[in-house]
């Protein structure tokens, strides 16, 4: 039995000021694939190891993965999945294909580009052939793809740490399609929800216990997957907000049936879906007065892993207006930090600093400081984490301590966007998180399996931003105008 496997994966925010090129993807080859990521948490480590379990042969073919930012240009998107197109042509003969979709793309001309990979491969291959398709808890399906995908499998945790089980689960559903063991059939329902971000934490109601009843559903006999997306409030696309996705072996009225409970139990939550989250002044009085320190703020209108800019200066301006101490605040900004290595470790140096991306996330600051580390950026992750990858690279770091000596702060500026997945984003560059009072982590809901090991608390603000908590749905144009939250205003 042959198997390809592949990757071509974007979150794309279409609030988002800067659109997506060829140029923004990591394209990782074939012969680099297995060694890349069979020891991490990814999914394609867990296609990896399927592999070995079902007794497949593993074809190769390449990941493409990108920050999250703005849609795909039209070029962009036809390069990748003409690529990917071109390599499953190559390697056939193929008994099946597991492919990582994230589930948000949009490209300039297709606003489910997730959909359209599934298309273009279906329409290649017929009708029967097996494409096991694995998304992101942040997916936005359309019934297009649950219909052209043989079988669709969704993590079910955020931060997102079981990507390897949920690959492995994907590659046990093709072997046993292939062998003619199963034949999954599926069934999607979408809630008319928006189903914010804020309330998209796996280990906390309204999400927990609906996710729960996802897991137990699992282990009934003739259930091969079922799936809980939480959806992507910032891609503004027809099939926006949350996914109920059950496949059930050969008996569709099954999954439909079981797809429809969960969907009720989720509609049923509505009324907590309500959301109280201070801004940034109320945010840093908050974490200064908390008694035990490092207090860690996510800034979710700058979430990096949501499209964000990763240099927004609200926080950081805030901090400053206050006169917090201990604090430390990441600020993507290569011209800054190239600065700061021209003058050197130990030189006092006048920066101008974030707020260059675009007008969304606050002005550029003028900021005093001392040089006090310089790094190349790259750093590991061993442990469990959000996106479950173990290499990083955020450029060139420096760290300007802001303030002077036992007062204000440390600014770590980096030169390649880098959402806050790993904690040693920071003890790279010799920063001790635990010796600190308050750290910004630009994020949502992903930061915390890196940030609650080494906090005292983590609080929630709402700032402004490309991933702000609220958007008015006037901002909105092709997503449902029925969704409930939108329904109350
Ligand atoms: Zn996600």
């Amino acid at each position: 039995m042959r198997v390809a496997i592949a990757g071509f994966s974007h979150e794309s925010n279409t609030f988002a000021s800067h659109p997506t090129a060829l140029g923004d993807f990591g394209v990782r080859p074939a012969d680099q694939l297995v060694a890349h990521y069979q020891d991490t948490f990814s999914e394609m480590a867990g296609y990896i190891a399927g592999a070995r379990e079902h007794n497949f042969e593993l074809v190769p073919l390449f990941s493409a993965g990108a920050t999250p930012a703005g849609p795909l240009t039209r070029q962009a998107y036809e390069e990748l999945v003409g690529r990917l197109l071109a390599g499953l042509k190559q390697a056939e003969p193929l008994d099946g294909v597991l492919l990582a979709l994230h589930g948000a793309m949009v490209a300039e001309h297709f606003p489910h580009a997730d959909a359209e990979t599934v298309h273009r491969l279906r329409a290649h291959f017929g009708p029967s052939f097996p494409i096991v398709v694995t998304h992101d808890y942040h997916a936005n399906v359309p019934p297009s793809l649950v219909e052209e995908a043989t079988a669709l499998v969704i993590y079910k945790t955020n931060p997102h740490i079981d990507q390897r089980e949920r690959g492995l689960q994907a590659a046990g559903i093709l072997a046993r399609t292939v062998r003619g063991e199963v034949r999954p059939l599926s069934a999607l329902v979408k809630p008319e929800l928006l189903f914010n971000i804020y309330h998209h934490n796996t280990s906390r109601p309204p999400m927990q216990p609906l996710m729960q009843a996802a897991i137990e559903l699992e282990k009934t006999p003739g259930i091969l997957a079922c799936s809980i997306a939480a959806g992507y409030q910032y891609a503004d696309v027809p099939h926006m907000g949350p996914s109920i996705v059950v496949v059930a072996d050969g008996d569709q009225a099954l999954a439909q049936r079981e797809a429809a409970r969960l969907g009720e139990l989720m509609w049923a939550r509505r009324e907590e879906l309500k959301i109280a989250v201070p801004g940034p002044a109320a945010a840093v009085q908050m974490a200064m007065a908390n008694e035990r320190f490092p207090v860690t703020l996510l800034d979710f209108g700058d979430n990096i892993g949501g499209g964000s800019a990763g240099d927004s200066t609200f926080l950081l301006a805030e901090l400053l207006r206050q006169g917090a101490e201990g604090w430390v605040v990441t600020i993507w900004d290569p011209a800054s930090a190239q600065q700061c290595n021209q003058a050197g470790i130990g030189a006092q140096v006048a920066l101008r600093v974030g707020g260059k991306t675009d007008t969304l996330h606050g002005p550029t600051l003028s900021i005093h400081g001392r040089v006090c580390t310089l790094h190349e950026g790259r750093y590991e992750e061993r442990e469990r984490r959000h996106g479950g990858g173990r290499h990083f690279d955020q450029g060139l770091t420096a760290v300007v301590a802001v303030g002077g000596e036992g007062r204000g702060g440390l600014l770590v500026l980096n030169s390649q966007r880098t959402a806050p997945m790993s904690i040693h984003q920071l003890t790279c560059a010799g920063i001790q998180p635990q010796h600190q009072q308050i750290l910004v982590a630009k994020g949502a809901v992903a930061p915390r399996a890196a940030y609650e090991p080494v906090s005292a608390r983590l609080i929630e603000v709402d700032t402004p931003g490309a991933t702000a908590i609220h958007r008015s749905p006037s901002e909105y144009k092709r997503a449902r105008k029925t969704l409930y939250e939108w329904q109350q205003h």
